[in-house]
């Protein structure tokens, strides 16, 4: 069987942006102050904001991993519940060297929101392990991601917490889970992952999922704004699994791509960009950078550049107060977690930028994670076109929930999301209630 390279490139942006006067802020603190003010807003019982404010389960794993070479390496990974109030917990496993505790307990709260915002039973985890993939060989990576998925085996489950991809997974890390888990088990459980191949019980549609997602939060807005994408100028940071799509998905609806980027550096022309010959390019090259025909452009410059459109797809802390003030975009879409910090979103508000926060934008990705679930649970497998047409259906519903929210207590988009999410996970704690 020939096995895929289990790493794509999810465009990864860190290093090129930091703010050059500032550290950037800690993202943990950044969500709980998020929590925080939609809490006041939504005038929340002080017992109620302990509870919600961290999460219920945290476990550090140090594993052993033995190298191509026969070396012994041990790796640190993290999974952190934050919420299981409405459902299993849910979220993605990310292989990055800069992951810790708290980028995932930050990551782990957004997943609660998210799926809160957008009306699924699940509640908020998130995984991840310290390690560049890049640095490590295929059977090195699968060697990783079984000790991983044994390590953390006493607390997922297709019933408890069900990971999928995140940034540097990808389906082919989804099988290893699930057989894994499920050799510990005897018998094949394929609900304990979400975006598998599709042979193996994933979904059509789930790899698309969190770029056509945003697309249909992009016609939202573009339709609240009298934008049509048609003729609008998109700017795009990351080339990943969100960003990659949303790029083709985009200039399908008659937009103009005018930027793109990827961890090694970005590409710029105004008269705008082929998505599919530039993926051709990165395919072959290993990055976008030298795109025949186009400026190179730093991380930090494509956030700056005129286009209509801005979509971080990236990592979080792109978007800061040392930034905000050039950003030219009327739209700013936000298919990556975190990419904006709160001085951000003060200066985009008062600049009237119109932002689709993260928990809305990119919860494409783990509505149709949902589906695929709850298709895995039945053993019965859904069309295409009614899986696009669900997600649709869905992402449709929350943007009109969230802007209504927005209308109506006269708050941002961000605000907006988190008190529309909050109210809801906040009512099935209480009507659970506490025990004992
Ligand atoms: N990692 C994705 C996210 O941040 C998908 C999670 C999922 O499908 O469970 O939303």
């Amino acid at each position: 069987m020939a096995t895929p390279n289990p790493v794509t490139t999810q465009g990864q942006t860190r290093t090129q942006t930091e703010e050059p006067t500032q550290a950037a802020p800690n993202i943990w603190a950044v969500a709980q102050q998020q929590f925080d003010a939609a809490a006041e807003k939504l005038d929340l019982d002080d017992g109620l904001r302990r509870v919600l404010r961290v999460p219920k389960r945290e476990l550090t794993v140090n594993f052993p991993v033995t190298m191509d070479d026969g070396r012994v390496e041990v790796f640190t990974g993290y999974r952190v519940q934050h919420n299981v109030s409405r459902g299993p917990a849910k979220g993605g496993i990310r292989y990055h060297q800069d992951v810790s505790l708290d980028e995932v307990r930050a990551l782990s709260m957004w997943m609660t929101w998210k799926c809160a915002t957008v009306d699924i039973p699940f509640g908020g985890g998130k995984g991840g392990v310290i390690v560049d993939p890049k640095q490590l060989s295929t059977r090195e990576v699968e060697g990783l991601t079984r000790r991983f998925t044994t390590e953390i085996s006493p607390i997922i489950g297709p019933d408890r917490d069900i990971p999928a991809p995140d940034v540097n997974t990808n389906a082919q890390t989804m099988a290893w889970i699930m057989d894994t888990f499920s050799m510990h088990h005897g018998y094949t459980i394929s609900g304990v992952v979400t975006g598998k191949p599709i042979s193996i019980g994933g979904s059509l549609g789930r790899n698309e999922a969190t770029a056509r997602g945003a697309v249909f939060t992009l016609l939202q807005a573009s339709k609240v704004l009298n934008l049509p994408l048609s003729g609008a100028r998109v700017a795009i940071q990351g080339y990943g699994n969100a960003g990659s799509i949303a790029a083709t998905l985009l200039a399908e609806q008659g937009a103009t791509i005018v930027a793109l980027s990827d961890s090694s550096g970005g590409i710029h022309n105004p008269s705008g960009l082929d998505p599919a010959k530039v993926s051709a390019w990165k395919r072959e090259h290993g990055s976008v950078v030298g795109f025949p025909g186009a400026d190179e452009v730093s991380n930090a410059e494509l956030l700056e550049v005129d286009c209509d459109i801005l979509v971080p797809a990236a990592l979080e802390n792109q978007i800061t107060a040392a930034n905000a003030g050039n950003i030219k975009a009327r739209i700013v879409a936000e298919a990556a977690n975190g990419p904006t910090t709160p001085q951000a979103d003060a200066i985009l508000h008062d600049k009237g930028v119109f932002l689709i926060p993260d928990i809305l934008c990119n919860a494409g990705g783990v509505t149709v994670s949902y589906f695929e679930w709850v298709q895995d649970m039945q053993s019965f497998f859904w069309t295409e076109d009614r899986i696009n047409e669900s997600l649709k259906e869905i992402m449709d519903r929350a943007f009109e929930s969230v802007h209504a929210m927005s209308e109506h207590r006269e708050v941002d988009m961000r605000t907006a999301a988190y008190m529309v999410a909050v109210a809801r996970v906040a009512e099935a704690t209480n009507l659970r209630g506490l025990y004992p």
